[in-house]
């Protein structure tokens, strides 16, 4: 898949079986499966070619992005509280 970087508009192409942009969340080894799972991040959801480049993005945006991350984080919490 074919991608510009958000942050440096670099081309750079992640892939199911690669490990090339972030976010990025690393692979693990299924015994169930007997195969290696390269990573739970999906290519459509890696948009920095670097993980220089995102920590610059987010830190660039932090006044809009921090809000939002904390949001999520009281929402995972609040999720978490109904289900205990
Ligand atoms: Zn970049």
């Amino acid at each position: 898949m074919k991608k510009f970087c958000l942050e440096c508009n670099k081309v750079f192409y992640p892939t199911e079986n690669n490990y090339i942009g972030y976010p990025f969340k690393g692979g693990y080894w299924d015994n169930a499966l007997g195969r290696y799972n390269f990573s739970e991040s999906p290519p459509s959801s890696r948009i920095f070619h670097s993980r220089h480049c995102m920590d610059s993005f987010i830190s660039e945006h932090a006044d809009i992005l921090t809000p939002i991350f904390n949001e999520i984080k009281e929402r995972e919490n609040n999720h978490d509280n109904r289900e205990n």
